[in-house]
């Protein structure tokens, strides 16, 4: 199965969708949030310089992305702080690089299979480094006190390495993707609606399709591989949906440790993380009525830019933006 999917000629999928546009993307470091949906609230990062930082506007959530799931998992109050009150964060070296990184990926193979090589795919990192900059100007701001170029330097050859790694783990050569940060979109039965976007879609000449996404952080131990499939499943649950087709394989490669998970699911798998997403959507849903937004305080605390709002912390949260429709204690 690997090798017909890894010499599959590029099929075009029929009812997914194109992304409007190439989003910004937060990688596995900080391991909240791994992709993020335009169009979907999603965390804002912080204006640039002469932004105010004032200006934000609350909803409430209409749709669900795998990065939003894992946040309200994690803590229900930082959901809230990321997709109703949208407080800005700041950009990190980190979410940033990883942004870069897959930009990277995903332009090497605009070119011929047999130009896909490391050194071409490093020479893209300091274009997509331009790029990223015009797109999103706040990401200037984490070199802002390095006037010598030496932290931005070492930085922009961290994202070589983890490029040049890739290349251990698959040969682009033989890779030829039906779809490449593939923004899809299904409505279950219940109207709940999934969104995200997949890095890499490959569909082998058999019909067998396998989703792939990049993390340019470690691999997770053992014990934690199953929380990082969730995202995956998400995905395959998506596919299924919209094509009724179950993935053959989710494959998550990891160029901070050099290791490939995958995962081969069957149809249970993703009738599981249905039933999990319906429960998940509706916990989210009498929150948002309600107001109660628990903090969750765990060690991922010290990866949350919303320490200052938190009561974890000391803090106090802007006031709730939405109506409270339904009473319920409010603990924040
Ligand atoms: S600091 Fe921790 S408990 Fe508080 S909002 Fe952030 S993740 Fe939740």
């Amino acid at each position: 199965m690997d090798s017909s999917i890894d010499e599959a000629a590029a099929q075009p999928g029929g009812a997914v969708q194109t992304p409007p546009a190439t989003p910004p993307r937060t990688p596995d470091p900080a391991m909240p949030a791994a992709t993020e949906p335009a169009g979907e609230a999603a965390p804002r990062t912080a204006p640039a310089a002469g932004g105010t930082g004032e200006e934000r506007s609350a909803a409430a959530p209409t749709s669900l992305s795998p990065s939003r799931a894992s946040d309200f998992m994690q803590c229900p109050l930082l959901y809230r702080f990321r997709v109703i009150d949208r407080l800005p964060e700041k950009p990190s070296e980190a979410a940033t690089r990883g942004t870069l990184v897959h930009a990277v990926l995903e332009r090497l193979f605009d070119a011929p299979a047999g130009e896909r090589t490391a050194p071409r795919a490093k020479a893209l990192v300091p274009g997509q480094w331009d790029r990223l900059r015009e797109s999103r100007p706040e990401v200037t701001e984490l070199f802002a006190d390095d006037p010598e170029g030496q932290r931005l330097a070492g930085w922009l050859a961290e994202a070589e390495r983890l490029v040049e790694r890739w290349f251990t783990l698959e040969d682009p050569t033989r890779l030829e993707p039906a779809e490449r940060e593939l923004f899809v979109e299904a409505e279950l039965e219940s109207g709940l609606r999934l969104r995200g976007i997949i890095d890499r879609v490959d569909v082998a000449p058999t019909g067998e399709v396998r989703i792939v996404d990049y993390k340019t952080g470690k691999a997770p131990r053992p014990e934690y591989a199953e929380g990082a499939l969730f995202q995956m499943k998400f995905y395959a649950l998506v596919v299924w949906r919209l094509k009724r087709v179950v993935p053959r394989r989710l494959q998550l490669v990891y160029l901070g440790s050099g290791d490939v998970l995958t995962y081969d699911p069957v149809l249970a798998d993703l009738e599981r993380v249905e039933r999990k997403l319906h429960a998940l959507w509706e916990a989210i849903r009498q929150a948002t009525e309600t107001g109660n937004w628990r903090p969750r305080p765990t060690k991922l605390c010290g990866w949350c830019d919303h320490q200052a709002h938190c009561p974890e912390f000391g803090g106090t949260p802007p006031p709730y933006p939405l109506p409270v429709t339904a009473p319920g204690p409010r603990t924040v």
